[in-house]
């Protein structure tokens, strides 16, 4: 086997296991590589990359950037970025300072709500302090939620509360353009990638990045059904562009696996030459 999942979280984001956990466990797996994707951040990379070493298996740089286009969330993933580049790095606590204010507008209208959760709690549920280089997102919200007794789980916290439309739902702060982000993967180096593009209403979605200058699409990922990695297949490789695929792993809480089990989608790992020369370097 020759495989790779390029899509994982860790507790650098929204993940529940350290980096060099899940790259144990990806090894554990037969994975020949993984990527390390959290959400807006680099913090796991370094990690990571010294764990790879040490289980014998590539871990390959990676970030999800949160976007936004017509109101719509994107996430564009990015791959063998350069994860001490100094501008990379600075335009990643933009992104996350966006997160910050976000979250403390939602924890604003739980309050409305009458339910007495501060910042400090969502914190602590996600294991850190607040403005260090881990991100807080709204699992860590959700989180906090069942601890004060709020929510009897984390989906039922995100089914009340914390998804697109619901009771606590708080649009983020204007956010940069799939374009932007492109842009930001390109001068550090990276290859983007359009992260699942089956879930954002309309598919067609995938054309337009395609034609602005995304490097491929994620055709492979746990919430594609297997016509919709068919299709997205077909439409990148008519486009020319690299097809890539991963669980979207941020691991399992009382075992429940959130997205899907690691390595249970996976590319060959051939597909990592192309996603290193994309920039020519
Ligand atoms: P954020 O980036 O803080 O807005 O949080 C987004 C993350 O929340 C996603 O990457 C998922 O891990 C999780 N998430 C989003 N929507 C849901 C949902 N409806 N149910 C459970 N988890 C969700
Ligand atoms: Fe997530
Ligand atoms: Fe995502
Ligand atoms: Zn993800």
């Amino acid at each position: 086997m020759n495989r790779a999942d390029l899509h994982t979280h860790t507790t650098a984001s929204d993940g529940l296991h350290r980096p060099s956990e899940v790259v144990r466990m990806a090894a554990e797996a037969g994975l020949a590589a993984v990527a390390i994707t959290d959400h807006d951040t680099v913090a796991g990379i370094a990690e990571a990359v010294d764990a790879g070493r040490r289980f014998g298996i590539e871990a390959v740089p990676g970030v999800e950037l949160s976007t936004s286009l017509d109101g719509q969330d994107i996430h564009i993933l990015g791959y063998y970025i350069d994860f001490r580049d100094s501008l990379l790095l600075s335009r990643l606590v933009s992104q996350r300072k966006a997160r910050d204010s976000r979250n403390e507008g939602i924890v604003a209208r739980l309050n409305e709500l009458g339910i007495g959760l501060t910042m400090e709690q969502v914190a602590e549920a996600a294991g850190r302090k607040p403005g260090v280089e881990e991100t807080i997102g709204r699992p860590h919200i959700a989180e906090a939620l069942v601890r004060i007794g709020a929510a009897g789980s984390v989906q039922e916290a995100f089914d009340r509360y914390l998804a697109k439309g619901r009771a606590a739902y708080v649009d983020p702060p204007p956010r940069i353009s799939p374009l932007q982000a492109f842009e930001w993967i390109r001068e550090a180096g990276g290859a983007a990638i359009v992260a699942h593009p089956g879930l954002y209403g309309d598919e067609r979605l995938a054309v337009r990045l395609l034609e602005s200058g995304a490097d491929g699409l994620e055709a492979y990922h746990s919430d594609h059904t297997d016509e919709q990695a068919e299709r997205f297949r077909r439409l990148a490789e008519r486009y020319g562009k690299m097809v890539t695929g991963g669980s979207d792993f941020h691991g399992a809480r009382k075992g429940k696996v959130y997205h899907g089990q690691i390595g249970n989608r996976s590319v060959e790992a051939g597909v990592l030459e192309r996603l290193r020369s994309v920039r020519g370097s």
